[in-house]
């Protein structure tokens, strides 16, 4: 018999409220069957393919205090860093060569020359050590519109900024009420990205403190509104040296947190067929095996951690981060493994570029 649910996922698009209802369903069969149908569809757009990023956390440097974040510029418990140039590339061979396709080059924020500059420079040596084989993808932050298409011209061609909340309130209870923390430069980042022509990633943060379904099903929304190419969103963990950490009682438990992801993660593929989703890092801390869930949720990339192992205990964004002191050799053969058994592959040697990007270049 059909039900209320088969109508909502039978429709081209969900309002808010079909969202809420498909967020909030505690009925086991219906759960089931919002996942089926993520996984579905992603068999159809996608695939059962996984395609990789290595991820470089190049530098925990950074301006911002987001009240969240493990390595905000307030928390003086750890030690700075900068990859060198040499150690960067070496991990990018190590990307290419084992066949990646591509790369995540992250950092803490910092629009100083210097910065911008060596940026520059790195990704140009990057393009002309791997013979410009392999997919650049970074996640800096906000950057001057001069930044944004430098960087773009030197071979970044995806650039991920998460929102955080799409919730301008949200927003401003989780940052510091300043200029450098401002919502509407957010947003206005991420058009920019978009009229440059970089594959456009965002992303929110889930299970925070004093959010709400609305707001979260209100995400959603945004991601459609934006009609964004990409998208990383992963649970809200708490960091003891940061100032959101006194609400830790007020959460969600960390399982129901790893739910709602798993959940979000299903809606958006049902809503956004042809997207990237990240199966994040951040779900594996809960759950052992939570990127694979992610993966039969509808996610299609996983982002491994190749950051040289001397600097990882120090880009603790939150508490418990996984793969902190693992090898990425080893972390690739298990990786492997993981994947073929959620009866998955990994596309080796392929950019793994976001098919909405090429349809909405075609439109
Ligand atoms: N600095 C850049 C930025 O903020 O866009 C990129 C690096 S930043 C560390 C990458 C992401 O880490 C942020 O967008 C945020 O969503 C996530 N993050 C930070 N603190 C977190 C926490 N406590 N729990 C989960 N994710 C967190
Ligand atoms: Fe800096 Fe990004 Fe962390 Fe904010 S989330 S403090 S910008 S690294």
């Amino acid at each position: 018999m059909s039900t209320a649910l088969d109508h909502i996922l039978s429709k081209e698009n969900f309002t808010k409220e079909d969202i809420l209802i498909l967020l909030s369903t505690q009925d086991k069969a219906e759960k089931l069957k919002i996942f089926e149908k993520a996984y579905e569809i992603k068999l159809n757009y996608i695939g059962n393919k996984v395609n990789l990023r290595g991820l470089v956390e190049f530098s925990n440097i950074c301006q911002k205090n987001c009240l969240y974040c493990g390595i905000r510029c307030g928390n003086a418990n750890i030690q700075r860093y900068t990859v060198t140039d040499e150690e960067i590339l070496e991990r990018v061979q190590f990307a290419w060569k084992s066949k990646f396709g591509s790369i995540v080059l992250q950092s803490g924020e910092r629009d100083d020359k210097k910065f911008v500059d060596d940026v520059d420079h790195l990704l140009k040596e990057i393009k002309r050590t791997t013979n410009n084989e392999i997919g650049i993808t970074l996640s800096c932050g906000e950057q001057t519109e001069d930044t944004y298409r430098r960087w773009f011209d030197s071979g970044a061609h995806r650039y991920l900024l998460r929102i955080e909340s799409s919730n301008a309130e949200l927003y401003k209870k989780i940052h510091p009420d300043n200029k450098l923390h401002n919502y509407e430069n957010r947003i206005n980042s991420l058009r920019l990205i978009q009229k440059f022509g970089y594959q456009v990633g965002t992303g929110v943060m889930i299970g925070l403190p004093f959010q709400t379904f609305e707001e979260l099903a209100e995400d959603l929304l945004f991601f459609k509104e934006l009609n964004i190419d990409m998208v990383g969103m992963g649970p809200y963990i708490e960091h003891k040296d940061t100032p959101l950490f006194q609400f830790k009682d007020s959460l969600f438990s960390r399982k129901s947190r790893f739910d709602l992801c798993l959940r979000m993660i299903a809606i958006l593929r049902i809503m956004m067929k042809d997207i990237n989703i990240a199966a994040t890092t951040a779900l594996q801390t809960i759950d052992p095996i939570g990127r694979e869930k992610a993966l039969k949720a509808g996610a299609n990339i996983i982002m491994p951690n190749i950051t040289p192992l001397k600097y990882r205990g120090n880009y603790l964004l939150y508490d418990d981060k996984p793969c902190v002191d693992e090898d990425a050799e080893e972390c690739l053969k298990c990786l492997e493994m993981r994947v073929h058994l959620a009866d998955e592959t990994i596309s080796y040697d392929t950019w793994g570029d976001s098919l909405h990007y090429k349809n909405r270049k075609n439109d």
